[in-house]
């Protein structure tokens, strides 16, 4: 991903380098067509880092009868977890705890939940199963009593990075990749359209000449059609808000679904490495995507309903470590309201155009709505579909860095074994071959001519500035916020959004990146800035505008 090559011809260039778009890429890219991938802002830096990280049937939509979006859910959901990306993907396992007076539907629910996880229960004999109040007790000593409750299975994955393998996997098989790049002008010649392209943080341009365009802009894809000349598809962007508090090891490993005090709708509440996420809120938005941010009236309703459940934690106001929040874009029906908006995709195709315009769906799904885009692509081009085992094998191959289950651990071991010395904490070595595969070689060499490259920076963490390197090399970091927040998750995993090890992170990779001082300070400033604006709504409840350190104090 590291050269700033442009082919000058394409068959298609796919806008907008989100979940979306990467599966478009690495679908057409392993069809054989000549594929450009371009995002105006970072890689993964709209809806795709912002989710609650499941990849997942989508249990909720049962409620509103969405049975082929559960079943595509699950479909797409054991594909990603048991072969193209178990590294990523890992199960997760929820309890849904019920209130007295709810026996029926309790008993409805063990039922419906034994066909939602019937395909993980044939697999690996993870089933669903009933809980009377006293497992709960014992399983879930922070949970305040209930008389019964039910498990199932889900999945969990680190959303940004799941993007970022799947566009490498396209890389791999010979698309070309750039972010911060614009659309400056575009006319529709012959068979296609002339593109002229601009990436904007040093102002590179290049001209090609692309078959098809593909918009998988997500909650920008109206803007986008309407740019490419074409009709805006109708869609609502709805915005959902999640908390980050510190993980307490009372919690245990579980995820806990748990009812909004405000208006009863399914919450979760999700270990994620050193954090629990709450999430998340519905609400219609109709702001500025590029600042969308949760607001009190959101974290009361998220933090209220946790207390609730987990008085037990004694948490406080005081202890939200940090909020985020998405908009999903999705296609408008009649009716709806926003917790029953089916989150199915949509698939335009404007032949007269030769654009596709692609939207809605989720993480979980993006292969099967890539595959879909891809297949309407080949047509636009005339091209015949693509023989039975490329299909098979576009369902099936590994992600990025190529690495089955059993491949991890046995390149773990073989690692710990020849170059287990050489690296201070024993967190790191395993953490390096899930996301680099092969590759944690080439960390690993850093860490032996440096050994300071291979302390874990924040505490709990297995993240070391050899890491960081590696990524700046090799996957197109522009920004620090790139680094912190999609490359790998600093921002919301270390305490103070990661603003502690900051002035050792940028010292580290300016020389990589090139960075002059007064770069470098601009850039800490923007890190400073964007965890300022994302506690507002919970600062009044603790003195953390004050925590904040000013630049200053980096000097
Ligand atoms: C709160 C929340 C939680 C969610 N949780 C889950 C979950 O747990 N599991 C799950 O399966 N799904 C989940 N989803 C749904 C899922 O996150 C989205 O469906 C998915 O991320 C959308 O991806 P996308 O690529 O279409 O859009 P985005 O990720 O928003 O990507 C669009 C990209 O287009 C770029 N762009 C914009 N304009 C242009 C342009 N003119 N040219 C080039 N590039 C452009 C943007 O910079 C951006 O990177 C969640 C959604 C939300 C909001």
């Amino acid at each position: 991903m590291t050269a700033d090559v442009m082919p000058g011809e394409v068959d298609c260039l796919v806008l907008g380098g989100g979940i979306t778009g990467a599966g478009v890429a690495r679908d057409a890219a392993m069809r054989g067509l000549r594929t450009v991938l371009v995002d105006s802002h970072d890689f993964a830096s709209g809806t795709s880092h912002l989710t609650s990280k499941l990849i997942h049937g989508g249990l909720r939509y049962l409620e509103h009868c969405h049975f082929r979006l559960v079943a595509e859910g699950i479909i797409e959901r054991d594909r990603l977890l048991n072969r193209m990306a178990s590294n990523l993907v890992s199960p997760l396992r929820f309890v849904i705890p019920f209130e007295g007076n709810r026996f029926p539907k309790w008993l409805l629910t063990v039922c419906g939940l034994q066909l939602y996880g019937l395909s993980e229960w044939l697999r690996s004999g993870r089933r669903s199963r009933p809980l009377l109040a006293a497992n709960l007790r014992k399983q879930y000593p922070a949970l305040r009593p209930h008389p019964f409750g039910v498990d199932f299975w889900d999945a969990q994955t680190n959303d940004a990075r799941l993007v970022m393998a799947t566009i490498r996997t396209a890389c791999a098989a010979g698309a070309v990749a750039h972010n911060y790049t614009n659309v400056t002008e575009l006319a529709r010649v012959g068979n296609g359209w002339t593109v002229r392209l601009r990436r904007e943080v040093d102002h590179h341009e290049w001209n090609i000449r692309a078959g098809v365009i593909i918009n998988a802009t997500g909650p920008w894809s109206p803007m986008t059609a309407e740019r490419l000349g074409a009709e805006a598809q109708d869609l609502l962007w709805v915005k959902g808000s999640h908390l980050l508090l510190r993980r307490p090891p009372e919690f245990g490993d579980d995820a806990v679904v748990i009812q909004s005090v405000r208006d009863r709708r399914a919450l979760w509440i999700i270990p994620w490495e050193t954090r629990l996420i709450i999430g998340s809120t519905e609400s219609l938005y109709r702001g500025d995507l590029r600042d969308v941010r949760p607001d009190a009236e959101e974290v009361d309703d998220l933090f209220d309903s946790f207390s609730r459940y987990f008085a037990r934690l004694d948490f406080t106001r005081g202890d939200i470590l940090g909020a985020y929040a998405g908009v999903r874009p999705i296609v408008s029906q009649n009716g709806e309201t926003e917790n029953s908006l089916s989150r199915r995709h949509a698939i335009l195709a404007d032949a007269d155009r030769r654009l596709i315009t692609i939207t809605g769906g989720k993480l979980t799904t993006f292969r099967k709505m890539a595959e879909q885009a891809v297949d309407c692509t080949e047509r636009l081009l005339a091209r015949p579909p693509p023989a039975r085992q490329v299909r098979k094998r576009l369902r099936k191959e590994l992600l990025w860095p190529g690495l089955s289950r059993p491949d991890v651990d046995e390149l773990v071991g073989a690692l710990e074994k020849s170059r287990g010395r050489s690296v201070p904490s024993p967190t790191v070595i395993p953490h390096l071959v899930r996301h680099y595969g092969s590759q944690t070689s080439t960390i690993l060499d850093a860490i032996v001519a440096e050994p300071l490259l291979g302390e874990t920076l924040y505490a709990g963490l297995p993240y070391c500035l050899a890491e960081l390197g590696y990524l700046c090399e090799t996957e197109k970091v522009w920004r620090l916020l790139d680094l912190l927040k999609r490359r790998t998750p600093l921002y919301f995993l270390a305490d103070r959004g990661s603003l502690d090890g900051l002035s050792q992170v940028v010292e580290h990779v300016a020389p990589i990146l090139n960075w002059s001082e007064a770069r470098q300070a601009e850039e800490m400033a923007a890190v400073v800035e964007e965890f300022r604006a994302d506690t507002q709504a919970f600062a009044d409840h603790r003195d953390l505008q004050a925590e904040v350190p000013t630049l200053a104090a980096f000097a």
